[in-house]
């Protein structure tokens, strides 16, 4: 009888933490690594951390730089992460970290660029060849031609279309409207692939886009001002989607 007591008790106690601990570990295993990079701008903390959280598939590491500096490439991190999400503005960012960037992205790395990011490195002329548009925070030259210092404005319920419903990051993604921030004035690559547009007249007509650059694609984002859009159920499930795609193999 002693011995059976044994079994229905510690053995059972063992088998179950066994089992859990084989769970949680291969599920850890299953995520994808994600780093997501802030810091230089307020935003919601909160709202923005439940939308990442929301994708059971990834696990979010937040870099938080502050102002100004971004030490996150003072080395080559193509092994450490699956992907990265930028969520930065106005950092530095020296040559030896430049060369980092740049070397993840000859390996073919895809990553993501999400709303004021636009202006991530906006010393950087390198960076916005990278995501395939610019942001001038004041009026400035660039590539020969003059610009006014691009606008924003907030709490704006901006029409939200899938202009390409093909792409794997829209897969699912129907057309929305949500309250969010606008941009306008700026400056968008002829050369990127446009995935959302809009007809909100105080916002450039394009949304969201795939960059291509060297071995690599850059998936970029304007929206993402927060908190609504960050909770908007066909956002989530854009950026969902845009998790996978930049890390899946061979798509
Ligand atoms: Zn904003």
């Amino acid at each position: 009888m002693k011995r059976k007591k044994f079994f229905d008790t510690n053995w059972v106690k063992f088998t179950c933490i066994f089992v859990s601990l084989f769970f949680i570990t291969a599920f850890a295993y299953s995520q994808v690594r994600v780093a997501v990079i802030t810091g230089g701008h307020g935003y919601d903390k909160e709202p923005f951390e439940a939308m990442w959280a929301s994708i059971t598939e990834m696990k979010p590491t937040y870099f938080d730089y502050g102002v100004k500096k971004c030490e996150f490439f003072d080395k080559d991190h193509s092994d450490d992460f699956d992907t990265i999400v930028f969520y930065n503005f106005r950092q530095k960012i020296t040559p030896k970290q430049q060369q980092n960037f740049l070397k993840m992205l000859e390996k073919g790395k895809k990553i993501i660029v999400m709303h004021h990011a636009i202006s991530a490195f906006p010393e950087w002329d390198e960076f916005n060849k990278i995501i395939g548009a610019k942001y001038f925070l004041e009026d400035m030259e660039w590539e020969g031609k003059k610009y006014e210092r691009s606008k924003y404005k907030h709490d704006v319920k901006i029409p939200v279309h899938v202009a390409d419903k093909n792409h794997p990051i829209t897969q699912g993604v129907e057309d929305f409207e949500e309250i969010d921030e606008t941009y306008s004035g700026y400056y968008i690559s002829p050369e990127v692939h446009v995935l959302l547009t809009t007809n909100c007249p105080e916002n450039t007509p394009f949304l969201a886009w795939v960059n291509k650059y060297n071995n690599s694609e850059i998936f970029f984002v304007q929206l993402g001002h927060g908190p609504q859009i960050f909770a908007n159920e066909q956002f989530r499930k854009l950026i969902s989607n845009a998790i996978k795609w930049a890390t899946e193999k061979n798509n």
